[in-house]
C-alpha cells in the first residue's frame, strides 16, 4: 500500500556548519540550510538532547565519566592497576577491555574506558548505561522512541553497531517495504575522519559525496511508496582543529595535593572536571586553572544559560574549558594527540551544528539541536495521522 508522509531525519556526526558553509552538500535535494546552535558537551550531550528535544540539565545525559565510588561498576577493574602501564595504556588492550566490561556490565549504551588509569577507575561511574537510541534510553524523561512506540508509529533506527552501509541498506529495505513513516539513520563516519584528518582535508568533501549519493539512493527506495518525503539532514556539532595542546595534568599533578585523597578530576579532550575533599585543594587547583590561559573555568551562571548546570554537582563541582583549538593532552579520553575535536563553547566559531532539508522553510524558532527533536516529534505524529487516514 502506498503511504503518504515519511519522516527521514539523518544525523551525519559532526557535519557541522563550517564543514558545509562553503559546500554544496545535500543543495540538489535539500537547498534550505540553517546554522543552528549546538551544545556544551560531547556527542554522549548532543545525540540525547536530539533524540528528546530537551536540555543537558533537563535529561542528564552530559558527560561521561563522573565521581561516584559508591555506584562505581568497574571496583573488579582495580586489579589491573598492577598490570605495566606499557600493556594498560595499549589501544587494542583498552578495546578488548571496553568489550569484555560493557558485556559484563550490561551498558546498552556507548561505552569506552578510554583512558581513565586503573589506578582510579573504582572512582568513577560511567553515565551512559543504557542507549538513548533505544526507547526508555534517557537518563531521565523520554525521547523519541518513547513517544514512536507509545502511538505505535513503526520506525526504524540506526544500529551502533553496525557499519554505515549495512544501516543505510536496512533503511532501504524497510522503505521498499513501505513499512516504516519515520527513521533515525545515524552516520558516525565522518566524525571519525574529522578526528583524523582535521577540517581542511580533501578527504572531507569527498565523504561528503559519498553521502549525497546514499541519501540519493535512500530517496531513490522511498519515492515510489511515499508521496510526502519530509527528509532532514543534521549535525550534533562541528569540528575544529587542533592545533595547541596543552598538559593540564603535569600542571595540577605538580600541586602539593593528591588525587583521590584531596581531589577527583576527569580529563575530559576540551574540559577538566574537579571534585574538591577539601578548600585548601580548591583554592589551590583554582588559583592554578586561572593561571592556565588556554582556558577558563566556566562559571555557575554560564552553566546555567547553556543548561549545563547541575546543582547536585554530579558532573563536576568546577569546570574548566579550553579553547577552540587546544586540545587537553594527555587526557582521560586519549594518551596521544587528534587533528582535531569538538566540545569546545557553542559559541566558538566550528561548533555550529547544521539542519538541511527539502522542505520549503525551516521554522524560525529552530535555533539549537533539542528542537531538532521537537521536529521529530511533529512530523512522526503528522506521518501517523496522514498514513492512517491512506493516500489523498
Ligand atoms: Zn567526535
Amino acid at each position: 500500500m502506498k503511504k503518504t508522509v515519511l519522516g527521514l531525519f539523518i544525523m551525519v556526526d559532526a557535519c557541522g556548519w563550517e564543514i558545509i558553509r562553503n559546500d554544496p552538500f545535500c543543495a540538489q535535494f535539500a537547498p534550505q540550510r540553517k546554522r543552528l546552535e549546538s551544545l556544551f558537551g560531547y556527542s554522549s550531550t548532543c545525540v540525547p538532547s536530539i533524540l528528546s528535544g530537551r536540555w543537558p540539565e533537563e535529561h542528564r545525559n552530559w558527560c561521561y565519566f563522573v565521581y561516584d565510588p559508591k555506584n562505581s561498576p568497574f571496583r573488579s577493574l582495580r586489579p589491573l592497576r598492577w598490570l605495566p602501564t606499557a600493556i594498560t595504556s595499549r589501544r587494542i588492550f583498552r578495546r578488548f577491555l571496553t568489550k569484555f566490561v560493557k558485556v559484563q556490565l550490561k551498558f546498552r549504551g556507548y561505552f569506552d574506558l578510554y583512558n581513565i588509569p586503573f589506578r582510579y577507575i573504582h572512582l568513577f561511574d560511567f553515565t551512559e548505561k543504557k542507549s538513548p537510541l533505544q526507547p526508555g534510553g534517557m537518563n531521565r524523561g523520554a525521547n523519541i522512541f518513547d513517544l514512536l512506540v507509545a502511538q505505535k508509529i513503526p520506525y526504524f533506527v540506526s544500529d551502533p553497531h553496525r557499519t554505515e552501509e549495512e544501516n543505510r541498506d536496512a533503511l532501504i529495505a524497510h522503505l521498499q517495504a513501505a513499512d516504516i513513516d519515520f527513521s533515525f539513520l545515524y552516520w558516525a563516519g565522518l566524525d571519525g575522519l574529522l578526528h583524523r584528518v582535521g577540517n581542511q582535508s580533501p578527504e572531507v568533501p569527498a565523504k561528503l559525496r559519498v553521502y549525497e549519493q546514499w541519501i540519493e539512493q535512500i530517496l531513490a527506495a522511498a519515492r515510489p511508496h511515499y508521496d510526502d518525503i519530509r527528509l532532514y539532514v543534521f549535525s550534533d556539532h562541528g569540528m575544529a582543529n587542533c592545533d595547541e595542546l596543552l598538559d593540564l595534568k603535569s600542571r595540577i599533578d605538580a600541586l602539593p595535593v593528591a588525587m583521590e585523597r584531596d581531589y577527583v578530576v576527569v580529563y575530559d579532550s576540551t574540559m577538566a572536571r574537579f571534585w574538591f575533599f577539601n578548600d585548601r585543594t580548591r583554592q589551590l587547583i583554582t588559583a592554578a586553572l586561572q593561571g592556565v590561559p588556554e582556558g577558563r573555568i566556566v562559571p555557575d551562571d554560564e552553566l546555567r544559560q547553556l543548561r549545563a548546570f547541575f546543582p547536585d554537582r554530579y558532573f563536576g563541582e568546577l569546570i574548566f574549558l579550553v579553547k577552540e583549538g587546544v586540545l587537553i593532552v594527555p587526557s582521560h579520553m586519549g594518551e596521544r594527540p587528534i587533528r582535531a575535536m569538538h566540545g569546545y563553547h557553542p559559541s566558538d566559531q566550528h561548533s555550529y551544528a547544521s539542519l538541511l532539508t527539502n522542505q520549503p522553510t525551516i521554522p524560525d524558532d529552530v535555533t539549537t539541536i533539542p528542537h531538532i527533536g521537537q521536529l521529530m516529534e511533529k512530523t512522526a505524529l503528522l506521518a501517523k495521522e496522514r498514513n492512517a487516514a491512506g493516500p489523498a
